[in-house]
């Protein structure tokens, strides 16, 4: 049997094993998904002891997306971007690092048929998903232009992006205007009805994603709906990281239908 997992701190919460489990069955498959949650400051025994198991593969989640960097071949992207949350074990040397998180971007992107190459993009929020955003968009054709609540992290991150600028909050009002994109990687809204965006910067041109996925229909994309833009939620993310994940451990198509019922039926519920 093949053991994959999740390694964070907390992960009792995550909707991941139910997601990757749900593939198994479908493609009956002899493997399990379990969630791990070493110590904040375990990070060297948890890697060292799952290489030694013969895990096949792990995500990664916070606090460890940065540190897990010094046990891994980072691959290009995730170098770039500075956080890997895939883990591919099982050759002679390193294990191998991926950011599942950019291209679950993009793929919920195509997966409803937006085509990115030449749009221009706002990203709101210069963390972890925020560069992972930013990088994805970049790559796929967008010009990007990220805000932030924190100026600096904005600017440095425009500086490191290809096409990308960077500028507070208040550069929204005018970034908007001519964007066709807009990708919500801040934390507002998570649990909560806020929104890092007024309803009078959205307009009916704009496809809006919010990384934010519980709830599934936060106040930004309702208030995306009400002015007649287009939304994606944030479970399509989710999906898409975890089938690029699935994808890159076991060399074959995920069943994508099946892993987003499970995923859907977990954040429903
Ligand atoms: P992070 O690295 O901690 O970054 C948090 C971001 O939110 C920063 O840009 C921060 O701004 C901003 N922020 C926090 N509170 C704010 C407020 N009150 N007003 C304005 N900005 C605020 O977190 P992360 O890992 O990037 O995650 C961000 C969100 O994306 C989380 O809700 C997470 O669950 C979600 N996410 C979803 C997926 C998915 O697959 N759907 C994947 C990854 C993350 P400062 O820099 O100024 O602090």
């Amino acid at each position: 049997m093949n053991v994959y997992g999740l390694i964070g701190n907390p992960v009792g919460h995550s909707v991941s094993p139910p997601m990757h489990e749900a593939a198994y069955a479908e493609l009956g498959m002899d493997a399990s998904y379990v969630a791990f949650e070493p110590p904040v400051d375990e990070l060297d025994a948890a890697i060292h002891g799952a290489k030694t198991l013969g895990i096949a593969g792990l995500n990664v989640t916070i606090p460890f997306k940065q540190d897990v960097m010094a046990y891994v071949e980072a691959d290009p992207l995730a170098e770039r971007i500075g956080a890997v949350n895939t883990i591919e074990f099982g050759g002679e040397g390193d294990p191998v690092g991926y950011n599942t998180d950019a291209v679950g971007i993009t793929r919920s992107f195509e997966h409803h048929g937006v085509d990115l190459d030449g749009k221009k993009a706002v990203v709101v929020g210069a963390g972890g998903a925020g560069r992972a955003a930013a990088f994805a968009l970049s790559d796929a054709g967008c010009e990007v232009h990220i805000a932030n609540r924190t100026v600096d992290k904005a600017i440095d991150l425009g500086s490191q992006v290809p096409h990308a600028s960077g500028g507070s909050l208040d550069t929204l009002e005018s970034q908007l205007d001519e964007a066709s994109i807009l990708l919500n990687a801040t934390s507002v809204g998570m649990e909560s009805d806020e929104t890092p965006v007024s309803k009078e910067l959205l307009h009916d041109e704009l496809t809006v994603l919010d990384a934010v996925y519980a709830p599934l229909e936060t106040r930004l994309l309702r208030e995306a709906s009400e002015v007649g833009a287009d939304t994606i939620d944030g479970a399509w993310m989710l999906l898409f990281q975890g089938v690029e994940a699935f994808e890159i451990w076991t060399d074959r198509d995920a069943p994508v239908d099946a892993m987003n019922r499970a995923l859907r039926e977990q954040l429903d519920g």
